[in-house]
Parts: C-alpha cells; sequence; structure tokens
C-alpha cells in the first residue's frame, strides 16, 4: 500500500447523549485512525448505516437495501459524503485484505444466514407501485412483469442447508487427507467430496482442496453469495449444492433443525436457481465426471485465480 492511499478498514456507529454520527476506521499508511464520516439524527440510524457500510465491504447481498432505507431519512450532506464513498469502497474490496478487519467485526441484531434476504420485494415497489408482502395479490408481479420483485437468489432457509453441505463435505476432504473417520482405511468418504481424479493428489493440494468448502461457507457467515474464485472452489461449491439438495429430499429432521429459527420464503430450496446463478460459467463440470487421475500441474490450475473477482486473503490459514 502507498501512503498516499488511505484504505477503508470498518465503520462504526457512535453514539453521545445528543449526537450521534459514523465513525469511519481507516489506515492511511501510519496504522488505523477513527475519522468522524457523517452525523445523523438518531443512534439506530447511526447503527444501521454503519453496518451496511461494513456489509458493502464485505460484498453483502442486503448492504445496498440497507444503505438505502438509512439514507432516505438522512440529510443531504449524509447522502452526498456516502455516495462519493461508495466508489472507494468498490475499488478497495478488490483487495482481499480490505475486508480482514470488519469480517471480525461481532455483529449486533441479525447475524450469519439471517443476512440473507427472504423477499426482493421492497415494499413500495416503484414498477408495480404498491406492491407489498412479498407480492401477494399484485397483478403485475403475477404475470412476471416486474423485474424488482424477483424471487430472492440465496433465502436464510436454503443458505442453512447449503452452509451445512459445506461444512460436512470439508469434514470429509479434511478427513480424506488425515486418514480420519470414515477415511481411516485411506478411502474416499461416501459424500464424493474428494473427485476420483484427484484423490491421489499429494496433502498440499488435497488441504487447499478441502479449504474451498469452508472458503464458500465464510462468503455465507457474512452474508455474500458464495462467491468462487477459482476452479477448485467451482468444483466444490457445485458439489455443495448437488448434496444440500440431497439433505433437502432426504434429511427431513435435520433440514427440520437447520431451518427452525430462520423464517421461510416462497423462495426457499430453488437448487437449480443456484446452480444457474453463483458460476460464471460451466466450464469445470466435465471434470465432475472425470476418472482418470489429473496429472500435477492441471491439478494445480485448479487453484490459480480467475482474477475478475477478489482473491481470497492469503493469510487466511486453514481450519484443520
Ligand atoms: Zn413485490
Ligand atoms: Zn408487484
Ligand atoms: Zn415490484
Amino acid at each position: 500500500m502507498s501512503a498516499a492511499t488511505k484504505s477503508y478498514l470498518a465503520f462504526v456507529p457512535q453514539h453521545a447523549p445528543d449526537a450521534h454520527g459514523v465513525l469511519a476506521i481507516v489506515d492511511g499508511g501510519d496504522g488505523p485512525e477513527a475519522e468522524a464520516l457523517v452525523s445523523l439524527p438518531d443512534a439506530p440510524s447511526a447503527t444501521v448505516l454503519a453496518s451496511a457500510l461494513n456489509g458493502v465491504l464485505l460484498h453483502q447481498v442486503t448492504a445496498e437495501r440497507h444503505l438505502e432505507a438509512v439514507l432516505g431519512g438522512a440529510s443531504a450532506s449524509t447522502r452526498k459524503t456516502i455516495s462519493a464513498l461508495l466508489p472507494i469502497l468498490a475499488t478497495a474490496t478488490e483487495d482481499p485484505a480490505a475486508s480482514r478487519v470488519a469480517r471480525q467485526l461481532p455483529t449486533a441484531g441479525d447475524g450469519g444466514f439471517l443476512l440473507f434476504p427472504t423477499t426482493n420485494c421492497p415494499g413500495r415497489c416503484e414498477i408495480c407501485g404498491t406492491c407489498r408482502n412479498d407480492c401477494v395479490e399484485c397483478p403485475e408481479c403475477a404475470d412476471g412483469g416486474c423485474e424488482i420483485c424477483l424471487p430472492a437468489t440465496l433465502t436464510p432457509r436454503t443458505a442453512a442447508v447449503l452452509g451445512h453441505a459445506l461444512a460436512i463435505l470439508a469434514d470429509e476432504a479434511y478427513d480424506y487427507v488425515y486418514r480420519t473417520r470414515m477415511s481411516r482405511d485411506g478411502a474416499p468418504g461416501p459424500l464424493g467430496a474428494v473427485l476420483p481424479c484427484v484423490t491421489d493428489q499429494d496433502d498440499w493440494f488435497l488441504r487447499r482442496y478441502a479449504r474451498t468448502f469452508d472458503d464458500l461457507s465464510s462468503d455465507l457467515q457474512v452474508g455474500r453469495y458464495p462467491t468462487p474464485t477459482c476452479t477448485a472452489e467451482e468444483i466444490a461449491l457445485d458439489l455443495a449444492i448437488q448434496d444440500a439438495e440431497r439433505l433437502y429430499h432426504d434429511e427431513h429432521e435435520l433440514v427440520a433443525d437447520l431451518e427452525s429459527d430462520l423464517p421461510a420464503s416462497r423462495s426457499d430450496y430453488d437448487w437449480d436457481t443456484l446452480q444457474d446463478v453463483l458460476f460464471q460459467d460451466k466450464d469445470y463440470e466435465g471434470l465432475l465426471s472425470h476418472r482418470m487421475p489429473l496429472a500435477r500441474d492441471e491439478a494445480e490450475g485448479w487453484f490459480e485465480e480467475f482474477g475478475n473477482v477478489p482473491p481470497r486473503d492469503r493469510y487466511r490459514g486453514f481450519r484443520r
């Protein structure tokens, strides 16, 4: 980082008896500093704005919606400051280190899977007018005519089942590396987390492969779409969506348990849409059924970063 650039690490609300605002935690090259960003009329607005700005740093699905909601009641100068800030945050988040601090902040209120929306219906929609309550009785939406009130891609319940699939696949892959539990005898586990074409790759490959499931899961934890940054992550995400669909159809008790504290949505469990929306392309698909062992350099290519999505933080370490 050059001395001239200032990076935004996180945002926190500031509450005093008669004033409320948002502080930006910035790093101008000499370590972190707090900087007053905007003042707001009340405490909840300051809290929501700070959390929405952290959401922008983390690519949260609902960050923009929360921003709009809170800026609607804000002063013109606050709106101006925030709209000047957003393009800076958008560029900054290409650096994976940029979200390191925001990722560690404890979330007040809804965290994890609850960060995903149950509906995209805004309550007063600029296309279909009075549309509300998830588009109930809206003629425009019944005809599929509104491009704002589209079904939610990833709902809290879908995210919970997908998150569970990612967790068990990660463990199966780690078990194969360390010859533990189901893989004590050296055989790959029953879920097929480790594809036949890479079962004989070395431990370094297999550990990084197991970590891809955890990386995608870390996206879900911060309310972001699981976003593959390399071929290995695309394979992991495809396997996880397939396994989540299997859980949904076969493991009713487990699913009931996973969804118990989460709101329902008419868009729940649309696995086909996830397969369509979460991938840049489907070039990796042939590998899913590839039986012949891959050569070392071919397999290594699975971890080449795509370059058009922010890469993972290289200092993130391994869970196991
Ligand atoms: Zn609607
Ligand atoms: Zn509508
Ligand atoms: Zn609408």
